[in-house]
């Protein structure tokens, strides 16, 4: 069984957090292994689309690269995984994406999970696509994550207003649909929206500090009843504290982590003009939002045994 969804199915059924760490840029990738191995936190190391796109990860190739780099030893091995994250059916700009191959050449190049995200499309559309996906990724033996409903942030212009985001439960994922997507699709990890926002993407937004976000726990609730399998909160950065131990006991097992540790690398690059001034700051915000933030440092111990010796 592959090894990523042993961990992320012991993480479920324990209400245990594995935070999923995006690298938009490619020298953040050892200060990032560096303090998930040294606050020893199990941890995913992830590129989306968007960041070889949009921001500077070059491409999966590049990325595979630079975490074979960091990723040398057998212990460093055995804290962190390689996760491919959003791989848009329909970009950010309503583009087609030829996510097929995006997706194919990634498990060939051995990224140990992949996800597809249809949540552009009608319902029946978004499990049509991931269930192509999901037959795809198993033959290989890869764990599959896909979306539903709207985590707001990377479209163009600026992010909606969160308060009426939140009070209108908009783009939440209805637990209904959300129950029939995992039945039907075959998922393995599915990404909801219940409260929380994606960072801006776009060149005018990026820098913006996000809004405090909330978790709307009971909606969280209806999902975890409807779907069974371990749910993951997208756009992580900025949501308050007191909502992230209640949503991991509840099921959240994977969170991504993207603004907050981009933006401490991009302000100290912009500050001091130097890579490893950068990926020291970086580093210590790392360690900060493991330890302080999630609260999970230490938590390799909980994965030990499920572990290759
Ligand atoms: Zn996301």
């Amino acid at each position: 069984m592959n090894l990523s969804k042993v961990i992320l199915d012991e993480a479920y059924r324990n209400g245990i957090l594995v935070p999923s760490l995006n690298i938009p840029h490619l020298p953040m990738m050892p200060a990032v292994v560096q303090a998930c191995v040294d606050e020893q936190s199990m941890a995913f190391i992830a590129v989306s689309r968007v960041e070889w796109e949009k921001f500077e990860a070059g491409g999966i190739v590049d990325v595979k690269r630079a975490y074979d780099e960091a990723v040398t030893d057998t212990e460093t091995r055995s804290y962190v995984r390689l996760h491919l994250d959003h791989v848009p059916v329909i970009d950010e700009d309503n583009l087609q994406v030829d996510y097929r191959s995006i997706i194919s050449e990634a498990i060939d190049l051995g990224y140990d999970s992949v996800m597809i995200d249809g949540s552009r499309l009608s319902l029946d559309e978004n499990i049509r696509v991931t269930a192509e996906i999901v037959e795809l990724a198993h033959a290989s033996g890869v764990p599959v994550e896909a979306e539903l409903g709207a985590v707001f942030g990377h479209e163009d212009g600026p992010p909606p207003p969160y308060e009426e985001v939140f009070r209108e439960k908009r783009g939440f994922t209805v637990p209904k649909e959300a129950g029939r997507f995992v039945r039907e699709s075959g998922c393995d990890w599915l990404s909801v929206a219940f409260g929380s926002v994606h960072g801006a993407i776009s060149e005018a937004f990026r820098d913006m500090k996000k809004p405090d976000a909330r978790l709307d726990l009971d909606h969280l609730a209806l999902l975890v009843e409807a779907t069974g399998v371990p749910l993951v909160l997208h756009g992580g950065s900025g949501v308050l504290k007191e909502y992230l131990l209640p949503a991991f006991k509840q099921g959240v097992a994977k969170m991504n982590i993207g603004t907050e540790i981009r933006q401490a690398y991009t302000n100290a690059l912009r500050e001091t003009g130097s890579v490893g001034k950068a990926q020291d700051a970086l580093y210590e915000r790392t360690r900060y939002v493991l330890n302080d933030y999630l609260g999970i440092r230490g938590s390799r111990e909980h994965f030990r045994g499920l572990l290759p010796e």
